[in-house]
Order: C-alpha cells, then sequence, then structure tokens
C-alpha cells in the first residue's frame, strides 16, 4: 500500500532495528530518511518539519520506560509520531438511529460510486439492510453503475434516469427506503461550476438531513486534499471522509496527512477496484502495517511484563549506577530464559530476523552456561565477584561442569559490562550480548 512509501519507511525502520548503537547521529539520520519517504509521498513540507521536530525532541530528552531500550524507545516515538500525523484514534461509522442516513459527497472520478458500492457492501455484511437512492442527473449511467456493483449484494437501489431533478429524487429515494437500517445518497460530483455543485449539495442536504456526510477524495491529488475537503466543509458538515486509490498511490501520505491535519476523520480508505477493497481506516494499525512493524507491539508487551515483575526499583538503580553485581547479571539472565527462544525473540524485530544464526545460537547457549555456573558460586562471590580468583574458578569449573576458560570468560563478560555501563553508558555497549543486555536496560 502506499506504493514507495511504504517499502522505504519499513526500510528505515529495519535499518534502525538492525543498529547496535543508537545515539544522536542515528536518530538524526533515520529522521532523514523519514523526510524523504514523507516528501516524496506530497506530505506537506511544514507538517514534515513538524513530525521531524516531534521525533527529535522526544527521542533526545524522553527517558525510554523501564522494561525499554533506547532502540526500542526511538521506534515507538516514530510510530506514535506517525500515528498522529494520519488522525490518531479510528473513528468508527455508527449505525445509532434508523434509517441512518449518509449523504456521500465528491468530485467526479473521486471513486464515489464505486465507494458506495462498498460501504453498502460492507454494511450489508454486517447485517444492515441497505438502500441506495442515486440522485445524479448528469450522469445518466451512475444509477445503472450502482445496480451493476450492488448487483446479488442483497442492496437495494433507487434511481430514475428520466428524473433531472435531484432534490425531487432524494425525497422519493428517502420514501421508498424508510423501513431501511441505512440509507447511502449518491450525488452528483460534476457541474458546469463549483459554486452550483455546492449549492446543490446544500439544498440536497435540506431534505436529506443526512446523519453523516461523508465526503470521498481521490488520494492520488495528495496534499492538495486540504483544500477540497475544506471546500466541501464550507457547503455542508462533512461528518468524515474517504480517502480512495491509496493501493500503489505515490501521493497517498500526502492525502492521508492533509486530511487528518484539518480534523476531519478518515473512517475507510479505498485499496482498490474490487467492491472488497474498503478498509476500516484504523491510524494504528495503518502505521504499523506501513511501517513494517510487525509484531514489535507484543514483543514490547513482553518485555515490559518480564521487567516490571522482575526488576526491583533497587536493583535498576544499582544496575544503572554502576554497582553491577554478578547477582544483578543472573537476573537478567533469568529473565532473557523467561522470554522464550531468543530466535523467536529476535525474529519478531523488524531486520533482527536477519541476525546471523550462530550469534543467537551462541548467545542462546552462553546465558544457559553462565546461569548454571553462577548457580555454583557462593553468595559472597555473586556480591563481590573481584574474590573470584584462580583457586575458586577451578571449583566453580568443577561444581558446574563446565571448564575453566568458561568460567573466566564469563568473569571477562562481568567486568566489561559492568564497565561499559559505569563508564561509557549503556548505550555504547557492544558486541551480541551488549545488544542483548539493552533488551533488558533502560
Ligand atoms: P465517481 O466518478 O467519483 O463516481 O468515480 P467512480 O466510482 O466511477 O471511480 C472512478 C475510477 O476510480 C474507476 O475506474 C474506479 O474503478 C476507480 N477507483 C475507485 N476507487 C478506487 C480505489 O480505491 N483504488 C483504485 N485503484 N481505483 C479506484
Amino acid at each position: 500500500m502506499l506504493g514507495n512509501l511504504g517499502r522505504s519507511l519499513s526500510k528505515t525502520m529495519k535499518k534502525l532495528a538492525g543498529m547496535t548503537i543508537v545515539d544522536e547521529e542515528v536518530v538524526r539520520e533515520v529522521i532523514k530518511d523519514i523526510q524523504r519517504a514523507l516528501i516524496q509521498s506530497d506530505v506537506n513540507v511544514k507538517l514534515v518539519f513538524k513530525l521531524s521536530k516531534s521525533i527529535e525532541n522526544r527521542a533526545l530528552n524522553e527517558e525510554p520506560p523501564r522494561g525499554i531500550t533506547p532502540k526500542e524507545h526511538i521506534i515507538r516515538i516514530v510510530y506514535e509520531e506517525m500515528v498522529k500525523l494520519v488522525g490518531e484514534k479510528a473513528q468508527e461509522l455508527s449505525i445509532d438511529e434508523k434509517p441512518y442516513r449518509i449523504l456521500f459527497l465528491g468530485l467526479q472520478g473521486s471513486g464515489k460510486t464505486t465507494t458506495i458500492g462498498k460501504l453498502a457492501r460492507h454494511l450489508r455484511r454486517r447485517g444492515f439492510t441497505v438502500g441506495v437512492v442515486c440522485t445524479d442527473t448528469w450522469r445518466p449511467a451512475a444509477f445503472e453503475q450502482l445496480k451493476q456493483y450492488t448487483e446479488g449484494q442483497d442492496i437495494d437501489v433507487y434511481g430514475d434516469p428520466q428524473n433531472r431533478d435531484a432534490v425531487d429524487l432524494a425525497r422519493k429515494g428517502l420514501e421508498e427506503f424508510q423501513k431501511k437500517d441505512v440509507i447511502i445518497f449518491d450525488t452528483a460530483g460534476r457541474h458546469k461550476e463549483e459554486k452550483d455543485l455546492l449549492n446543490e449539495m446544500e439544498e440536497l442536504s435540506d431534505v436529506v438531513k443526512p446523519h453523516e456526510a461523508i465526503l470521498v477524495i481521490d488520494g492520488t491529488i495528495g496534499q492538495q486534499a486540504r483544500e477540497q475537503a475544506l471546500a466541501f466543509r464550507e457547503a455542508t458538515d462533512i461528518g468524515s471522509i474517504i480517502v480512495t486509490k491509496l493501493d500503489g498511490s505515490a501521493k497517498g501520505g500526502g492525502a492521508l496527512s492533509a486530511v487528518a491535519e484539518i480534523g476531519a476523520p478518515i473512517k475507510f480508505i479505498g485499496t482498490g477496484e474490487r467492491i472488497e477493497d474498503l478498509e476500516v481506516f484504523d491510524p494504528e494499525r495503518f502505521i504499523s502495517r506501513l511501517l513494517g512493524m510487525g509484531d514489535l507491539r507484543s514483543l514490547l508487551e513482553k518485555v515490559e511484563e518480564v521487567s516490571e515483575e522482575d526488576i526491583s526499583e533497587e536493583s535498576l538503580d544499582a544496575i544503572l549506577s554502576g554497582r553491577f553485581t554478578l547477582k544483578d547479571m543472573r537476573v537478567q539472565f533469568e529473565m532473557m530464559g523467561k522470554m522464550g527462544p531468543l530466535q523467536q525473540i529476535m525474529k519478531m524485530l523488524p531486520g533482527m530476523g536477519k541476525l546471523p544464526k550462530d550469534a543467537s545460537k551462541m548467545t542462546e547457549e552462553t546465558i544457559k552456561r553462565y546461569l548454571i555456573i553462577m548457580d555454583s558460586m557462593t553468595d559472597e562471590e555473586l556480591e563481590k565477584p573481584d574474590i573470584i580468583k584462580h583457586s575458586r574458578i577451578r571449583r566453580i569449573a568443577r561444581g558446574s561442569g563446565t571448564r575453566n576458560e568458561d568460567v573466566k570468560d564469563l568473569l571477562k563478560y562481568y567486568k566489561v559490562t559492568k564497565k561499559a555501563m559505569k563508564g561509557l553508558g549503556r548505550r555504547k555497549l557492544g558486541g551480541p550480548m551488549g545488544q542483548l543486555m539493552r533488551q533488558f536496560m533502560r
């Protein structure tokens, strides 16, 4: 969907997810990639600038919530700001009165007739009885088109190609379909002058008294959607908007963001020419798909669950201030164990699936081995790892059925980690284990 926009955004997110270090430079690079993609999709430059500033401010100043790595934090910020760009919450079409009257508006060619067919089917399949009234006196074929489009769907269509009076048609249609749950009114999309068209809208609106006026906008016009929506809004109360032709449209991002900016809710989007190509528009779902985020959300939830359960404020403070003992490290390893096979976790992160197989396999085994080794240590050794020297190493190795080298590796890893956290800050912690540690550190 949305052609290149989706492709370039998900590429950016994958790149971000695959990075070991996430610092200021990375944040700026990610923002630049996003800017480029959005501008190519005809998103208004001012909106792009506003979005970039928000991402930058939040990424550089906001503390990541507990249990979330800096990288995940930035992915989340990008996601949240993108969701805001297209309207935040899903706005449902709720049929709360009968007959629920919907007036469809839109310029000719916007996809209005097609979308009426799609929406009628959508509602019929949800159990509502639906009548469609064709008031388009300028295009006699519109009536035929509607009938064809809704054929076999148990949807009634009212029209009269001989009648040239749109308001009269609306009145008669209204009478005809009094018993339906929903009546959809198709209106003409073309007039000699735009002013005439808008006048007719007003007259029709007076007769139909719609519960909802839906404006259909062609997504391929990009940010011009803003002017179009504003012009219609002056003539009638637009309740909501349907943006069509988002399948493969290069400018769809521009259209969606422009409409969201003026505060008109987008309730559906058209994603193809077939009658089933209508989707309820949910900004959150839409953006996560656009960013190719896959199961990121469930991963984040998993991380949050585990960390809330297991990390006490105390141990977190200890870790962050550099008072990092082997006991703290053991807590982390145990959490990794609870999260399930590492490879599975990594697969949930975009881009992480491509990690060399050996890297994650090695890490999983290493964690297990390190846990076994730590089981053979005394409390004192876990609290003060510095006392572990030659004879203790030999004893621990024997006790855990491992080699002296394994114990030394563990101690080496512990020292590097402790130093990295204290001195360099956790963002600079490298290597596959560092990558893992960051999953669990703030
Ligand atoms: P109207 O003049 O506004 O009633 O527009 P129509 O419903 O006749 O549609 C105009 C053209 O746009 C037709 O060829 C439709 O098949 C096409 N169309 C409508 N919606 C979509 C959509 O979501 N995706 C694509 N690709 N084409 C669409």
